[in-house]
């Protein structure tokens, strides 16, 4: 009765919502009519395609062409200092647009709706989520972050925490130089570019444990190596990444 009753009230506020302040989605421009659908229509986020069938075993890249999970060249010639990283799927198309709507647009609210995406595509990988104690995410610089109002991947990763159950660190990893965005950059450059950006918080407890960093986007992956190899100094046992997208 109670939740019947609920329903009735939410679907005329739904209603009214939808009669006067009708919105659109960003990408289709079809009315947002279902209950939390905000920004992007759930058609959209529908078409994209989460996950990728070819990729490398430990640092995550995707192959081209379709061939088996291995580990690739790259990896067998020198391992990172990551154990495993995966992204959820290419850095095109609509989950390119979301992304970006999301960061340079100021739509803060998509970055749940980026975490469950990942959820769906990765929720369920072992290798990534097995023994981790903290999930840490790829900091900004305080500047940077005043700038946007937000620290992107930092939402991601509350948001995984709080589905996984997992400690949100989200103080320890810091951003302690302001260098120039990665994406202003030539790919040879952005190693050289992250090298001494990264430091960890003192009295960070973080000696021995396993943990996952978080980021949006994949492209050199220079900053996750980067940040996972000042978290090995500083005494942590294993890192593993996770991004939204791979460029
Ligand atoms: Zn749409
Ligand atoms: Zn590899």
């Amino acid at each position: 009765m109670i939740s019947s009753l609920s329903k009735k009230i939410y679907s005329y506020s739904k209603l009214a919502e939808l009669i006067f302040f009708p919105s659109f989605c960003e990408l289709c421009s079809s009315l947002l009519e279902f209950p939390r659908e905000r920004v992007i229509c759930h058609a959209c986020w529908k078409s994209i395609r989460a996950s990728h069938p070819s990729y490398c075993l430990c640092c995550g890249r995707f192959f081209e062409a379709l061939e088996e999970p291995h580990v690739c060249q790259v990896c067998l010639e020198k391992r990172p200092p990551f154990s495993h990283h995966r992204s959820c799927g290419k850095y095109k198309g609509k989950l390119k647009d979301i992304i970006l709507l999301y960061k340079y647009r100021h739509f803060q609210v998509l970055g749940k709706d980026l975490a469950n995406f990942v959820y769906r595509a990765l929720g369920r990988e072992e290798e990534i989520w097995w023994k981790v104690d903290a999930i840490i995410p790829v900091p900004l610089h305080p500047k940077r972050k005043k700038k946007r109002g937000f620290n992107q991947a930092q939402i991601i990763a509350k948001e995984l925490a709080r589905i996984k159950g997992i400690e949100l660190r989200d103080q320890m990893l810091l951003k302690i130089k302001n260098v120039p965005p990665q994406t202003s950059l030539r790919v040879e450059e952005r190693a050289e570019n992250v090298s001494g950006a990264f430091g960890v918080a003192k009295g960070n407890k973080i000696k021995g444990k396993v943990v996952l960093l978080v980021d949006d986007v994949y492209t050199t992956g220079s900053t996750i190596r980067e940040c996972s190899s000042v978290l090995r100094k500083a005494g942590v046992k294993e890192v593993k990444a996770l991004t939204v997208a791979q460029a």
